[in-house]
């Protein structure tokens, strides 16, 4: 029998990317989401589909389903997202994790919990490794989101040592690529669509500060094999190419019209100065390791941004 599987946030960037790989491979799917940063585009090519099911639904609310896997990504991952609304970005990652680790614990499903490097706040060790605690400031305007990864974690490894709830915990680092929302304020996104609209790209702070920039398909790919595999957590997933946000806006502006300006503009509360993952456990328990660069990442994420922009979509 096929396997059935639940992804809260499946209609949004990352969610609506798995989906296409679990009914490629001829899963079954229970898409859920509340449409906020998701999308019914991301996922149309799937409705009608006998594998493929679709659940307009809040995870802040409980839910009832059976189910054999449970990918909860459902969380609001742009700053400018997390922050319009911090209570219910707090409320959706503490209630929305509690809601699907009772409901993995009730039809023994494992969930896999996507997890931020969010929650090595501003970092003191770089790079960071899975072992570093990490440095939030858990009164500022990023930890509406941050602390409430730092709570989902913390969750799902009580539920593993009260209930023996199978978890996977992942650390995602910053990851781009087709289906972002152009106007969803990460700077990947936002360089691309300031570029393609022969706007100045938009530096916050001067620019020094890192990141360090995965491409979807190898997000999925990492994410796919810890759900298979044996190791719970938790683990980065990320590319170590790290870069600094001017370079990236070189990088973007140099693709698409090279005489463009880069303004500066001010960096906001608690920006992290710098971000590399340390994939050594990935490499080792998942066998896995990014395989695209930037620069093959970027070009067709800038295809796909300008054939939204000029569809006006
Ligand atoms: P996204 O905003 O595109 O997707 C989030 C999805 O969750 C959207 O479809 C949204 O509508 C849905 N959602 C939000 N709140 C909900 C709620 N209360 N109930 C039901 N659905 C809800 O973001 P993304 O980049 O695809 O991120 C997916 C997950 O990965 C998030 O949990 C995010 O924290 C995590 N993550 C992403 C990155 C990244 O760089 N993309 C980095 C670290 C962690
Ligand atoms: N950033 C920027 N210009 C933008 C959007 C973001 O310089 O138009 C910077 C932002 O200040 C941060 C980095 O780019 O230092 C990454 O921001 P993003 O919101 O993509 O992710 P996060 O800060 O959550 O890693």
């Amino acid at each position: 029998m096929a396997r059935r599987n639940l992804i809260t946030g499946g209609a949004g960037f990352l969610g609506s990317h798995l989906v296409d790989r679990l009914m490629e491979a001829d899963e079954e799917v229970i898409c859920l989401d509340n449409y906020y940063t998701g999308r019914k585009e991301n996922i149309r090519q799937w409705l009608g589909h006998p594998n493929f099911e679709l659940i307009r639904h809040d995870v802040t609310d409980p839910i009832r389903l059976e189910v054999d896997r449970i990918w909860h990504l459902a969380c609001p991952a742009s700053p400018v997202h997390y922050q319009f609304n911090p209570i219910k970005t707090a409320k959706t990652s503490f209630l929305g994790t509690y809601n699907m680790l009772g409901l993995a614990r009730r039809v023994g499903a494992r969930l896999l919990l996507a997890s931020t490097s969010e929650v090595y706040g501003d970092p003191e060790v770089h790079p960071q490794p899975e072992s570093y605690r990490g440095c939030v400031n858990t009164i500022g305007i990023r930890s509406c989101y941050d602390e409430g990864k730092r709570i989902a974690e913390t969750l799902c490894f009580d539920y593993q040592r009260m209930h023996s709830t199978e978890i996977r915990v992942m650390r995602i680092f910053n990851t781009y690529g087709p289906r972002m929302l152009p106007d969803d304020g990460r700077v990947v996104s936002n360089f691309i669509v300031q570029a393609l609209q022969g706007h100045p790209l938009t530096l916050y702070g001067d620019g020094s500060q890192t990141r360090s920039f995965c491409y979807v398909d190898d997000l999925i790919e990492g994410m796919i094999r810890l759900m298979n595999g044996d190791h719970t957590g938790p683990i980065n997933i990320g590319n170590p190419g790290e870069f600094t946000i001017r370079q990236l806006a070189e990088r973007v502006r140099d693709r698409i019209q090279p005489d463009l300006a880069l303004t500066t503009q001010p960096l906001p509360q608690d920006d992290p100065l710098q971000r590399q993952p340390v994939i050594d456990l990935a490499r080792d328990v998942l066998g896995w390791e990014p395989k695209v660069s930037l620069e093959e990442g970027l070009e067709p994420t800038i295809a796909y941004f300008r054939e939204r922009l000029q569809a006006g979509r």
